[in-house]
């Protein structure tokens, strides 16, 4: 059985203030949860403030992103070392946003995933499809390049330590939410392009409007194994209430 995983990701929202309310108010709200990794990705000046106050809670801490050198002249950059030494045990790889406004691509998606896991931090690595890919009836061989692309050369202890997220980009942030039947069809797909050995084991995200309404029909489907959540991971009510949707994986088939 794989272990759900709900993880927000809080992309560039959040003062420092702001961001140690929203976990405070989480904090009491799941405290309670012991079947799922919950997991928050604030941005990088409230890593600090949030790793303090979740320390001996069931949150664990993620990054959204990271550069694959370790130190050096790279204005602007953060590195897995420091990730690491702020408590982050996650870190998301290859977002869309990240795609679509920062010039990343399956090579320095593949860079960023080995500096990951030379520091021990695990990547939660972000594939899917444009819209108009969709429509060209390019999805699975879109999604087949970046699995090839972005994981290549993983060994296979290192496959064991990566949680992957399908995130249609139509999806993200638009209200527009992937019927579980076409989340299900892709997460599978996925799950065939995995090395044999580690497929079972690998925990496959749904993001992409995910929200408490429609959370718990995503659950249910066998290969969506948890969520990565947007807009909805910034109400600690709604974060809540996708972490605790009483999905039936048997309903889900
Ligand atoms: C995301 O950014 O990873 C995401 C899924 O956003 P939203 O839930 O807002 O669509």
């Amino acid at each position: 059985m794989r272990k759900i995983v709900i993880a927000g990701n809080w992309k560039m929202n959040k003062t420092l203030v702001e961001a140690s309310d929203l976990v405070k108010k989480l904090k009491e709200l799941v405290k309670d949860i012991k079947d799922r990794t919950i997991i928050v990705c604030p941005p990088y000046p409230a890593l600090d403030a949030v790793s303090r106050e979740i320390s001996n809670s069931n949150i664990e801490l993620g990054a959204q992103n990271l550069f694959w050198e370790e130190k050096g002249a790279y204005t602007g950059e953060v590195s897995a070392p420091m990730l690491k030494a702020a408590n982050c045990v996650y870190v998301i790889i290859g977002h869309s946003e990240r795609r679509q406004y920062f010039g990343e691509t399956d090579q320095t998606v593949n860079k960023k995933i080995f500096a990951a896991l030379k520091h021990n931090l695990f990547p939660i690595v972000c594939v899917g499809e444009t819209l108009d890919e969709r429509e060209a009836n390019k999805t699975f061989d879109v999604i087949k390049k970046q699995v090839a692309d972005g994981f290549a050369g993983l060994s296979a202890d290192q496959w064991e330590k990566i949680i992957i997220a399908y995130e249609p980009v139509w999806a993200i942030g638009t209200g527009k939410t992937a019927t579980p039947e076409q989340a299900q069809e892709v997460h599978a797909h996925i799950r065939s392009l995995l090395p044999k050995e580690a497929a079972d084991g690998i925990r496959i995200l749904y993001g992409g409007s995910m929200k408490p309404d429609n959370a718990r029909e995503l659950l249910a489907k066998p290969d969506i194994d948890g969520g990565l959540i947007g807009g909805a991971a910034l109400k600690a009510d709604d974060f809540t209430a996708i972490i605790k949707s009483p999905f039936d994986k048997t309903q889900g088939k």
